[in-house]
């Protein structure tokens, strides 16, 4: 009933307001002894409401009390796990769909904790959340650029491509990293894409555009990572002069069996040919996949079925692979 009276519109003044209403609920004396305790539990429910989207209520549960922990576990694990050497860097190759040539890579991190790999998916989150992402970010970044470079060295020439955290954008001073990164590898700037995601031009952030307007200035290139998922206002993509599109996997898969699926990535590619942006399509995992791809016109792709992700010697040897077979 709460959640229901406050999704009302308000009218202030001359304009309509929309607020939306998330509810924690712990209940005594399960949930806690005391007014602060039962509050943390309360608390504790609430962000997970929100997670769930938002305008929901939770009750507190043992088992939220099992993720907090588990959470406050990762959270400790993750300040030493640069220090300790834990994590590396694994490179997916990106191939262009009309020559057939490899013609990028993603960095991608991984952790391996005591022999246990923790996937980005889990501990990236957790990493913006307490900051540590500012520096496995700058790591990240040097770790790529030194990779790519050394391919260049060996007449490789491929752009590599490395993910931004809206975090280090809002907290690091990005401008002067990447011009670090550039310098001390020697790569050349238009060899670096960073991947941004389309929540970070949404609303107006003021600082992160003129960071982005910055970073352009270096002469890097800009890419928005799963393309379609965010809120997709399009009125930014010339505004900050982005060069390509990577249409969300969520996007590519059964594209050759499901129509809603192939319009959406049709009119995607479309746009991108209209405003002059390289689309790339991520997470291919078949054949009728990649042909519906090419025939619709994409650039790029990049998934499973051409490569996963892998170290750098590995990529390596495939770049050896391909100059090889070029050169017979
Ligand atoms: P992303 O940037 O969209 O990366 C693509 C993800 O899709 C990677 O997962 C990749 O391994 C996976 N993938 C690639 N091809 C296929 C495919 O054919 N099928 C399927 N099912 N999956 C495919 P990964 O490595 O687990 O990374 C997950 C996410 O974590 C990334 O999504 C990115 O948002 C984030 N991430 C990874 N490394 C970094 C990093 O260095 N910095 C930041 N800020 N985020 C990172
Ligand atoms: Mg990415
Ligand atoms: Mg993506």
């Amino acid at each position: 009933k709460i959640i229901e009276a406050m999704a009302e519109p308000i009218d202030v003044g001359e304009r309509t307001v929309h607020t939306s209403f998330s509810i924690g609920i712990a209940l005594f004396p399960d949930d806690g002894h005391t007014p602060a305790a039962l509050l943390k539990s309360a608390d504790m429910a609430m962000y997970h409401a929100k997670e769930s989207g938002r305008g929901s209520y939770r009750f507190f549960t043992h088992e939220l009390n099992v993720q907090a922990v588990e959470r406050l576990e990762l959270d400790s694990r993750l300040r030493e796990a640069l220090h300790n050497r834990e994590f590396a860097v694994h490179y997916q190759p990106q191939w262009s769909l009309q020559s057939g040539e490899l013609t990028g890579a993603e960095a991608l991190i991984r952790w391996n904790h005591r022999g246990e790999a923790i996937s980005p998916a889990r501990f990236i989150p957790v990493a913006e959340e307490n900051g540590e992402i500012v520096a496995i970010g700058h790591w990240v970044l040097n770790e790529a650029c030194r990779a790519a470079a050394r391919w260049r060295a060996m007449g490789h020439e491929l752009t590599i491509a490395v993910n931004v955290s809206p975090i280090q954008i809002r907290r690091d001073d990005m401008p002067k990293r990447v011009r670090g990164a550039l310098a001390v590898s020697g790569l050349p700037a238009n060899a670096l894409e960073l991947e941004i995601t389309e929540s970070l031009l949404m609303g107006d952030d003021s600082h992160a555009f003129g960071v982005l307007a910055t970073l352009k200035e270096i002469g890097i290139k800009l890419a928005i990572d799963d393309f379609g998922t965010g809120y997709s206002n399009l009125a930014y993509l010339k505004r900050f002069d982005v060069d390509r599109l990577k249409i969300d996997q969520s996007f590519v898969r059964g594209i050759d069996t499901r129509p809603d699926a192939g319009a959406i990535v049709g009119a995607v590619i479309e746009m991108g040919k209209r405003l002059g942006l390289n689309t790339l399509a991520e997470g291919v995992e078949s054949e009728p996949e990649r042909a519906a791809l090419h025939a619709a016109g994409c650039d790029d792709i990049q998934g499973y079925l051409l490569g996963r992700p892998m170290t750098e010697e590995a990529l390596t040897q495939l770049l050896e692979k391909q100059a090889a077979s070029r050169n017979k």
